[in-house]
Parts: structure tokens; C-alpha cells; sequence
């Protein structure tokens, strides 16, 4: 380039105390020894996706390696008797006690997590038949509005909707106007996964209580990075991924959460034999497991909760707290490194700027984002694109660095001016050829 634009010393000014910032952010992070234990990847410049799934530990790749020679080649159908047959709950219990403030005995291992709502949602619905609304809202998740509606339309019953502000989510005051004395059940998402905006689990779920009815939680873009206390706020019901922040791999089992007072009082509608009070009487009738099992429906995947069973062990030994510690640092840097680079390249936030409301990614948002993906990917810095304009920045505590998280929107930065400065556009950066 024989020419520079206005202001490029400035910008370079900035770019090296933001490198300098990074430098020092991870001097000082008390987490920094973690992302050591994953598998490396040294085509990889920059993951920005921990949001939407984890990278793997090292410890998983071991177990995985070693799984049909060891566990399964050696143990084969003694498997089931030494812990196979409950890990769907051991594991939970270990999952509740490390992420969602959940005493023993409530969480389970299932499914994916489409298929445990749609069990939950039913349990909800079983506690009390006389009521007859659904509440979601219309930024929810895919499958959040379409199980609803699903099941609204099998059963006859109705959907409330709430609409959240697009860069915002769920609020109080939102819930409070539409629950009432037919409020069978509100599922929302603790962080929606466009906006990454925090909605208040404990006021929602009190708020839904006053007017009688249930609340279930989907925690997809929350567990394993923020601080949840189900039993503390009372949450009814709740289930989330363990392939996000919970580095569980591709399609691994999901989890659900019933509160204790709850689980007798509710059924699932997937009764399997694996749900009963002794499966291996192999009796004429389904008669539900009295405790946490009942949500339990057919064999369980454990190859899929393996690599998740190592992750656990890792969050446990560094703690959410410091985990959400930081999770805030890190989309906080995001922000400046938004507001330094990208800002003036026309990008906006479609994600709040207060961090006590704000999850683990960050979202940012420009048209030509479809169009540097494909080099961003094949340059190895790795966001998530959503349709129309959205790019999430999702940044997992254990595995991403600061300096990372720099390289990568420096990366996107390079790739949208690029675009702008092209032949045949007039995009800003235009008039300095
Ligand atoms: C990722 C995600 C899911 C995924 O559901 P699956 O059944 O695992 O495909 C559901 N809900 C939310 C809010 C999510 O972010």
C-alpha cells in the first residue's frame, strides 16, 4: 500500500495499547494455566465460538482413545452394573453441585436438550391440567417456540407470547403482564442466545409463582459460565446443552433439572423402562421411579457423557465464580475492541453493555458479515455467524485467552475493511483511494 488513510497513526496508536492490554490481561488471569488442557490446534488463530460448542480437553481425547479398548472392550455388560446404569444421575448430581446450585438427587442426564424440554414442558403441564397457557418468547431458541407450539396445538391450549427489545431480553415487568390464573408454564432462556442479555431467573421465577404457575429454564447459554442457583431461586424446572461452555463434544447429552417437591407430583410422557423403580423386573406396567430416575426413558448414551465427565472435573477445580470472573473480563475486552475497531467500520452491538446483563458471548452486527466469513474460517478465527447480520463472539473462560480474543475481531476488523475498501463498493474507507 503506497498510500494510508486519515487517522492511521491513530489507528495503530490504539491498536498497540489494546495489544499491550491483552498482554497484560492474560499476564494476570488466574485461569490462563486451563486452556493448556485442551487439545491443540495450531491451525486455529482465534475461537470464537465456545458458545455453541466447547473445544475438547485433553483428558477427554484420553478417555475417547482409550474407551473401547478399556471400558468397553474390558468391562463389556458388567458395565451397566458398575455404573453405567447411573451415571445418567451420578453424573447429574456432580453437574448440579458444579454449575447449577442444585443439591443431589434432581438432575439428570437424557437426551438432547430439544427432547428433555419437551419431556419437562409435559411434566409442567401434568402438575396442574386445569391450566391452559404456555408462555415462551418469540426470541427464544428454535426448538424453545416450536416445542410450545407443538405441544400448544396437540393439547389444545394457547401460547402467550412475549416480545423482547431485539438487543435485550426477557424482563420482569414482561412476564408480570402476561402470566395470570391460566399460566400452566413460562419457559424462557436464562441468556438468549442472540443477544446474550441475562434475564433475572429469581424475579421471574417469583413473579410466575405469584400468579400459580411453573417456570422452566433453559440454561444452554448459561451453564457453565454464570452463576445459577436453582434451589436458592426456586426454580422448578430447568435444561440446558453440555456441549457449550460445558465442552461435552458434538450432540452430548443434555441435562434436566426438577425440584425435589415437584418430582412426585409430575410425569414425563416418554415412559420408558429404564424410568421405573427396578427396570430389571422387566414388570407388565410402567409404574414411574419415585425419585429423579422417572425422567430417565431408554438406555443411556455414555459414550457421550465421557468427555463431559473430564470437563466437570475441570470446571470444579476452577469454580464458577472465577469463571464468571472471567467471562465478564473477557466479553468486557470484546466491547473495547468493538468500540476501537469495528465501530468505525460501521459495526453495531446488538448485546447489552452492562455486564451484570450481559452472558459469555458477545454479539456484534454488520451486513457484510456473510461475506468474510468463508475467509475468516479458512484463516482459522472462528465466530459464529447468524442470520441476517449477526456474528456472535463466544468466549469460553477455560479455553480462550485474551491475546486470542484480540487477534480474532482484529482479524474481522481486517476482513470488513477489505470488503469496504473493494472494487465497486463506496462503503466507508472509499474516498481515500
Ligand atoms: C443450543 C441450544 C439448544 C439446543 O438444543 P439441542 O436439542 O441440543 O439441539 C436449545 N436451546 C437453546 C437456548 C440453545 O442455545
Amino acid at each position: 500500500m503506497n498510500h494510508r488513510h486519515p487517522g492511521a497513526a491513530a489507528q495503530d496508536d490504539v491498536r498497540s495499547r489494546l495489544a499491550n492490554r491483552a498482554v497484560e490481561l492474560d499476564r494476570r488471569d488466574p485461569l490462563a494455566g486451563f486452556r493448556d488442557q485442551f487439545v491443540a490446534n495450531p491451525e486455529l488463530v482465534a475461537y470464537l465460538d465456545g458458545n455453541s460448542l466447547g473445544r475438547p480437553t485433553q483428558a477427554a481425547d484420553q478417555r475417547l482413545q482409550g474407551f473401547a479398548s478399556r471400558e468397553w472392550g474390558d468391562r463389556l455388560i458388567r458395565g451397566w452394573d458398575e455404573g453405567w446404569f447411573d451415571l445418567p444421575l451420578t453424573l447429574g448430581d456432580r453437574l448440579g453441585a458444579a454449575t447449577l446450585g442444585a443439591a443431589a438427587g434432581q438432575t439428570f442426564i437424557g437426551e438432547s436438550t430439544t427432547v428433555i424440554l419437551y419431556k419437562l414442558i409435559h411434566a409442567a403441564l401434568s402438575a396442574q391440567p386445569e391450566r391452559t397457557e404456555l408462555v415462551v418468547d418469540t426470541d427464544n431458541f428454535p426448538t424453545d417456540r416450536y416445542l410450545v407450539q407443538g405441544i400448544a396445538a396437540d393439547r389444545g391450549l394457547t401460547v402467550r407470547w412475549i416480545e423482547p427489545e431485539p438487543d435485550a431480553g426477557v424482563t420482569v415487568e414482561q412476564v408480570r403482564d402476561v402470566v395470570g390464573e391460566r399460566t400452566a408454564v413460562v419457559l424462557l432462556s436464562q441468556v438468549a442466545y442472540k443477544s446474550g442479555y441475562v434475564s433475572d431467573v429469581e424475579a421471574i421465577t417469583r413473579v410466575t409463582h405469584d400468579a400459580g404457575g411453573l417456570v422452566l429454564w433453559d440454561l444452554c447459554h448459561s451453564a457453565g459460565v454464570m452463576e445459577i442457583e436453582l434451589d436458592r431461586w426456586g426454580v422448578d424446572l430447568a435444561a440446558g446443552c453440555t456441549y457449550k461452555y460445558l465442552n461435552g463434544g458434538p450432540g452430548s447429552s443434555a441435562f434436566g433439572y426438577v425440584r425435589s417437591e415437584l418430582i412426585e407430583r409430575v410425569s414425563q410422557p416418554i415412559q420408558g423402562w429404564m424410568g421405573v423403580a427396578n427396570a430389571f423386573e422387566m414388570g407388565p406396567e410402567y409404574r414411574a421411579h419415585g425419585g429423579i430416575r422417572r425422567f430417565i426413558s431408554g438406555t443411556p448414551s455414555i459414550l457421550s457423557m465421557t468427555p463431559l465427565d473430564e470437563a466437570l472435573g475441570m470446571i470444579q477445580e476452577a469454580g464458577i465464580p472465577a469463571i464468571r470472573e472471567k467471562s465478564v473480563a473477557l466479553t468486557e475486552f470484546a466491547l473495547d475492541l468493538h468500540d476501537a475497531l469495528l465501530a468505525p467500520l460501521g459495526v453495531t452491538l446488538g448485546s447489552p453493555r452492562d455486564s451484570a446483563v450481559r452472558g459469555g458471548h458477545v454479539t456484534v452486527l454488520h451486513d457484510s458479515f456473510e461475506q468474510i466469513l468463508p475467509q475468516l474460517w479458512a484463516g482459522g478465527v472462528i465466530p459464529d455467524f447468524r442470520r441476517p447480520n449477526g456474528l456472535r463472539l463466544g468466549l469460553s473462560p477455560l479455553s480462550t485467552s485474551f491475546e486470542e480474543t484480540r487477534l480474532g475481531v482484529t482479524a474481522i476488523a481486517e476482513a470488513l475493511a477489505a470488503v469496504q475498501d473493494g472494487p465497486g463498493d463506496d462503503g466507508p474507507g472509499h474516498e481515500a483511494l
